[in-house]
Order: C-alpha cells, then sequence, then structure tokens
C-alpha cells in the first residue's frame, strides 16, 4: 500500500476520528496511498461505530477553553461548508446548571469575543422559554438555563456516510475487516500493518488506530502477540457504554416540539453525568441518553481484564435491558415531567465509546512502536469535532501539533488518577444492569 508519492496511511476505524483523518489526508495529499480499514461498511444499516447514531449535539459550550475553541471552529465548517451544511440543525440549547457551568461558559466565549450568542437565564423566566417546553422539567438545585443559540445538533450517521462517501471519491480505499492484531518488524520496533481475522496482513508506514471503545482490547491482544507489553493501553483508555432511548411523536405532538432546542440536565460530578434530550429528526423521532455510564470488564487473556463492548459482532448493542431503558424513562421525566409518561419507547441501543480519566482525546503517537499512532478517546463528546478533527491529526502525523495540544492529547502524560472529577466517566458496571434471565446465564 504505497503510492508515487511515498507516503501510506492506513487508517483502523471509520468513525468520526478515523473518516476526519482519512478525508483531511486525502485532501493534502492527493496522491497519497490512504485506506480505511473497519469492520463495517460505511453504510451498513447497523454499525458498532459511537459515530453512527441517528443525532448528536453540536456545540461550543465547554467549560474547557480548548474545547470551546475546537467546538466554534467545527461549527464554521457546519455552517458555512456545503459538504456539512445539510446535517447541521442550529435550535440553540438549554442548559440547566447546577454548577457554575454557565459562567465559566461564558467567560470563554467572551475570549473568543463571540459572548453575543449565549446567556445565563433565570430559572423562571427560563420555563416560559420555547414555548415552555422545558416547563415541566425537573428544576431541583438548578441556578440557572445557560441558552446558546449558537449550538445544536446534528443528523450524525448521513453526516457520516456522507463524509466517507466524499473521502472515497477523493481517493480513499474502504476495506471492510476485522483486525485481529497489529504487525510489525522484525525487530519489534515499527509498527508495519494490520492482520485480519481472515488471516490477511495489510501494510503501510503510518497505521492509525481510531477504533473507539475497541482500543484497549485490540492493543491488548496485539501486545500478547507481538510480546510487547508497552503496547498495552493499561489505564489511560477504559471503554464505557451508555443507552440511549427514542419515541416517535405523533402528527398531533409533533408541533410542540418541533422547534425545540437541544436540552441538557447538568449535574455535579459528585451527582451524576449530564442526560441529554435531543429535538426530533425528520423522522419525529424525539432522542435521550440515560444517566448511567458502565464499564464491561471482561477477561480478554488468561489474567488479564479489561472494559471492553460485549465481544459479539455487533457487540449486543440492541440489547438493552428492562434497568438500562428505565434509565431512558428517568431521562424522559427530568425533561418533561409527567404529562409524556405514557410516550412509547422505541429504539434503544447501547452505545460504546472510549474514555480518559481527563475526558481529553488521545492523539499521538504511540510510544512502545514507530509508525504507529492512536486518534481516539471521543469521551462521550468527540462527534461534533469531526470536521475538524482530521485537521489537528494530520498535524500530530507531522509532529506539527501545537505543544499545548501535543501535551493535552499525548499517550502519555499526567492524567488525574481516577475520573471522579469526570461526570462522564463510567461509575458503574453493565453486569448490574442485566435482565435476571439473562444474568443467570452468564
Ligand atoms: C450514546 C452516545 C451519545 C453521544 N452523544 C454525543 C453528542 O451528542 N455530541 C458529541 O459530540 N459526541 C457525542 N458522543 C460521543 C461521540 O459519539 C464519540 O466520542 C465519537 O463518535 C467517537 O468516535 P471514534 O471515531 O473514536 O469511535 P467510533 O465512532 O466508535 O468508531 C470506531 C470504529 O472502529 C471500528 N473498529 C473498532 N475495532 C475494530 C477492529 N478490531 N477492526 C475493524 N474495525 C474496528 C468500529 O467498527 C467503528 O466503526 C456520544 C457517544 C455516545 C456513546
Amino acid at each position: 500500500m504505497t503510492s508515487s508519492t511515498g507516503k501510506s496511511y492506513l487508517i483502523v476505524g471509520a468513525g468520526v476520528f478515523g473518516v476526519s483523518t482519512a478525508y483531511h489526508l486525502i485532501q493534502k495529499y492527493p496522491n497519497a496511498s490512504v485506506t480505511i480499514v473497519d469492520r463495517d461498511a460505511y453504510d451498513a444499516t447497523s454499525r458498532v461505530a459511537a459515530s453512527w447514531d441517528w443525532n448528536k449535539v453540536v456545540r461550543a459550550d465547554y467549560d474547557d477553553l480548548v474545547y470551546c475553541k475546537l467546538g466554534l471552529e467545527a461549527q464554521e465548517v457546519f455552517l458555512n461548508d456545503p459538504l456539512w451544511q445539510p446535517y447541521f440543525h442550529q435550535t440553540g440549547i438549554y442548559w440547566m446548571c447546577r454548577s457554575d457551568y454557565a459562567s465559566e461558559v461564558i467567560g470563554n466565549y467572551k475570549t473568543m469575543g463571540r459572548e453575543g450568542e449565549l446567556k445565563a437565564v433565570p430559572v423562571a423566566e427560563a420555563k416560559e422559554m420555547y414555548g415552555g417546553v422545558f416547563g415541566d422539567a425537573d428544576i431541583r438545585d438548578v441556578k440557572e438555563v445557560l441558552v446558546n443559540r449558537g449550538s445544536g445538533w446534528a443528523a450524525a450517521g448521513d453526516c457520516l456516510v456522507a463524509v466517507t462517501r466524499k473521502a472515497l471519491e477523493l481517493g480513499v480505499k474502504y476495506v471492510v475487516a476485522e483486525t485481529e492484531s497489529l504487525a510489525f518488524s522484525n525487530d519489534g520496533t515499527r509498527c508495519t500493518g494490520i492482520k485480519t481475522s481472515k488471516g490477511e496482513t495489510l501494510k503501510a508506514d503510518h497505521i492509525i488506530l481510531s477504533t473507539g471503545a475497541y482500543t484497549p482490547k485490540l492493543l491488548e491482544l496485539s501486545a500478547y502477540e507481538a510480546r510487547k507489553p508497552d503496547l498495552s493501553a493499561g489505564d489511560r483508555i477504559v471503554a464505557g457504554g451508555i443507552t440511549t432511548g427514542m419515541t416517535r411523536l405523533d402528527a398531533a405532538t409533533y408541533p410542540t416540539y418541533a422547534k425545540m432546542p437541544v436540552g441538557v440536565q447538568g449535574y455535579t460530578p459528585e451527582a451524576g453525568p449530564f442526560i441529554g434530550s435531543l429535538p426530533p429528526t425528520k423522522d419525529r423521532e424525539l432522542k435521550w441518553w440515560g444517566q448511567s455510564i458502565f464499564t464491561n470488564e471482561q477477561e480478554v487473556l488468561p489474567g488479564s481484564t479489561l472494559s471492553a463492548p460485549p465481544a459479539k459482532p455487533d457487540y449486543g448493542q440492541w440489547e438493552v435491558s428492562e434497568k438500562l431503558r428505565e434509565d431512558i424513562s428517568y431521562a424522559n421525566h427530568v425533561f418533561y415531567g409527567k404529562k409524556t409518561k405514557d410516550w412509547k419507547m422505541e429504539k434503544h441501543r447501547i452505545c460504546w465509546d472510549a474514555f480518559t480519566t481527563s475526558a481529553d482525546f488521545i492523539i499521538s503517537p504511540h510510544a512502545a512502536a514507530l509508525g504507529l499512532y492512536v486518534a481516539t478517546c471521543g469521551n462521550f463528546h468527540g462527534w461534533k469535532f469531526f470536521p475538524v478533527l482530521g485537521k489537528y491529526i494530520v498535524q500530530m502525523l507531522e509532529g506539527a501539533l501545537e505543544p499545548e495540544l501535543a501535551q493535552k492529547w499525548a499517550w502519555d502524560r499526567e492524567r488525574p488518577k481516577d475520573g471522579k472529577d469526570n461526570a462522564d466517566y463510567p461509575r458503574h458496571q453493565m453486569k448490574d444492569f442485566l435482565d435476571p434471565v439473562r444474568q443467570a446465564r452468564l
């Protein structure tokens, strides 16, 4: 897999990190060999990627200035580039804050000269906004509501397919294959490619892992096979799952919600992760995500246990237990109160992502082998940066990332010992949510 320019890139994983990398690479190096490998076809009707979803929140309301800037940069692309525009819905966001989040975000927007776009609204006044759609929300401990009209949501799966298709038109290749492990030079110092479950070896001089929640398991298996223990992710990356669910609004109910903003119930890290409710899609489907974020510990090798998605081709993502479904009913309740309690919940899904304790991405060379790079760890907030992730990943590949970003996203850096200050860090175990029958079968 080399090209006339001599540059060759093998990107494992066709989520937002991988596809954005391919898209930026092929634009910068039109003659390079750029190949994406994924276990699922990019236009399959069901995929395991966290990036493949009905919709995702697109916002820049971050208390961390780096992600605030990055969010605004991505939003510019969503608003102005015809490839991305059709998928972005700038509905605004309505964020019920139980901490100083609103003032921190407003401070960051001020730094960026964008303070006109958002405001902190007193709770009583906010209840009346947007036709009172959140008038029955649970507002216990809410200090104020952050309203940002620049934020919104994107039709995530459709956008992922469109950008992948565009990358293919520009010359990127797409191979459907399960990557079983990594391949190395004879002396073990350089990663030379991947081995697939069908026994093929694909080679390139840059191997980029954008494998989301599967990354720790892939590295663990590769470490064992190559006898290179330093390949393991160790405590750098943890796979975590969360439930989403949807209801389909009937024609009479739809107009009440048609123009709603994205809703967020924000909590402190001690109380739990933030819960979200996304406006209806073109099929009138309104979505929530739940409050339980969990690991799935499994023995991947004798004596080696880590969290990974269930070992099934589809990660068992459609097998959602009663307890996890209740998570979505609870989310419904804290946004809309009693009036929506009879809504029929449909399309439950468990979605897996890769987490770090600091909630930062890893966009970095892997320290244990030349030619091996890691670009993933969306931490449950990576989708919105899709248009610009690849730009920074290409900078990383070329050693040109700003020092602040290189340090923030490094493979080896000091991270908090645990995720206690990261509200979204997994705090539960999947086994505690399984239905009794399924548990008995384990
Ligand atoms: C329920 C949920 C809601 C979210 N909501 C938002 C939101 O509103 N806004 C937002 O910005 N972010 C959100 N996120 C986070 C965001 O979706 C992720 O951070 C982001 O999509 C991760 O992208 P990725 O490319 O790292 O991984 P993924 O999208 O998971 O892609 C990884 C890819 O690697 C492939 N792969 C893995 N292992 C192998 C292998 N061995 N061989 C071949 N292929 C392999 C998989 O098939 C997959 O396609 C949410 C996440 C979840 C789970």
